[in-house]
């Protein structure tokens, strides 16, 4: 796994995220993909854009393809399902040596 500018974000592939700002803001959503270098998540049927096609190989006629569009990483936060709202994590290494992300909240372990 690469690493740039020396800092994990907070969000993985696969979490559940609350966003706070922006149009989508309050709702809940399953990251599908990180854009490291814009430092910003694609959230499932989050944030969708319309864009116009050219017409392609794969869908000759054009068109218009809806799409999800990334979320400012800053305007995300976890969603805890055990608390059932956004919460803050924390980091922590288990004595078998694993690091686990977990709810400040409730001490739940953040699994993505
Ligand atoms: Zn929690």
């Amino acid at each position: 796994m690469e690493v740039t500018q020396g800092k994990e974000f907070h969000i993985k592939s696969g979490d559940t995220v609350y966003v706070i700002s922006g149009k989508e803001k309050g709702k809940t959503g399953k990251v599908i993909r990180i854009l490291r270098d814009k430092r910003k998540a694609v959230v499932e049927k989050l944030n969708i854009v319309k864009r116009h096609a050219r017409p392609s190989q794969k869908n000759p006629g054009g068109g218009i393809i809806e799409k999800e569009a990334g979320i400012h990483i800053s305007n995300l936060m976890i969603y805890c399902t055990k608390c059932s709202r956004p919460v803050r994590i924390g980091r922590k290494r288990l004595s078998s040596g694993e690091k686990i992300r977990y709810c400040r909240r409730c001490d739940e372990e953040i699994k993505s």
